[in-house]
């Protein structure tokens, strides 16, 4: 006798061949970035063991949901020659549209989900989404795609969105966005002090939103030990005690050891064995309903493989070992930091 178990849903994926077009020379924030995890799952056919989805491009109202008119206005008038919004943050003649396709891109992501068409699903977007503010594009982000999908899923009923967020830098501009929002659970792993500068673990959110918001800043050379205590200790716990109806994770790779921006010193493997994880609790907590947006991450290798083995686990599979693992050397001692940080949440 056969037990009947249900057919597990797809996973859907969603890119679009513009988000190759968002370039300027010499930028870290490149379209090999994209170009490197496309072609590591064509290769592997994690690919074409996922749904694809189409793109579409977000709307002014879904934009102007978490974003002023004023920024709206600053990305619509982006040079055709290219120009510069701040220091870090470049702009091209296809820039506003592809900005808006990647916050599209990850709707269209989100949308499946909810419908029950797929369980899970990958946006592959550039340029990644998680500095950016209110009315301020800047650290390479014009429009913030899961805050735009969170706010959209608020809208569509979803009742609490939980967002991860391991990018390498702190998601300022999703924490504020959402900082009085009690219906919508924050947590990030970051480099601390880095850029931007916010993230300190005594920013938890404010009025009834108090404890929402949970930052696990690490110092430079932390590795895969203090990156995986972080979640196993703090934020894993505190996403259980939010009961999400959604989880959405901003899947930035530039904590790896690779990365030539940042100093995590996290390795494929650790990157996998925090998704796992997170992936697990999703299972336990919303139905594996996740929405995976891409954020930053600098080296193509460290991308190709971290966001191979997302996909993998997304799939049910067990991921490919990363054939070249970096072996960075041990961190710092991150015990008197992770006591007040227990301190301050408790
Ligand atoms: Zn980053």
């Amino acid at each position: 006798m056969t037990a009947h178990r249900p057919t597990p849903l797809p996973v859907g994926f969603v890119t679009h061949p513009s988000f190759l077009d968002h370039a300027s020379p010499g930028h870290p924030e490149r379209p090999d970035r994209l170009a490197a995890i496309l072609a590591h799952l064509d290769a592997t056919g994690l690919s074409a063991r996922m749904r694809p989805l189409a793109a579409r491009d977000a709307t002014d109202a879904e934009l102007l949901a978490v974003h002023s008119p004023a920024l709206l206005a600053t990305v619509a008038h982006a040079p055709d020659e290219g120009g510069w919004i701040d220091a870090d943050t470049y702009v091209n003649a296809h820039s506003p549209e592809i900005a808006r396709r990647a916050a599209g891109a990850t709707l269209a992501a989100l949308e499946a989900v909810l419908a029950g068409d797929v369980g899970s699903a990958f946006a592959a977007v550039r340029p990644p989404g998680h500095h950016a503010t209110d009315n301020a594009a800047m650290g390479f982000c014009l429009y913030n795609h899961v805050a735009i999908a969170a706010a959209a899923a608020l809208r569509a009923g979803v009742p609490r969105v939980a967002i991860l967020d391991w990018d390498v830098h702190h998601g300022n501009g999703t924490q504020a966005i959402f900082d009085a929002d009690p219906r919508v659970f924050y947590a990030s792993t970051h480099a601390y002090p880095f850029y931007p500068g916010t993230g300190h673990f005594r920013e938890r959110g404010t009025g009834a939103a108090v404890g929402t918001k949970l930052n696990v800043p690490l110092p430079a050379g932390s590795g895969d030990e203090a990156f995986e205590e972080a979640y196993r200790r703090f934020i894993l716990p505190a996403l259980t005690a939010f009961e999400p109806d959604l989880m959405l994770i901003s899947s930035g790779w530039d904590a790896h050891a690779r990365d030539p921006l940042a100093p995590l010193n996290v390795t494929t493997a650790g990157y996998t064995r925090v998704a796992r994880a997170a992936l697990t609790a999703a299972r336990s907590l919303c139905d594996g309903r996740v929405v995976v947006a891409l954020e930053g991450g600098y080296d193509t290798h460290a991308l190709a493989w971290c966001a191979g083995a997302l996909c993998a686990l997304m799939l049910g599979e067990e991921p490919a070992p990363d054939p070249e693992p970096a072996r960075p050397p041990p961190g710092p001692d991150v015990q008197a930091l992770f006591a007040a940080i227990a301190h301050a949440f408790a």
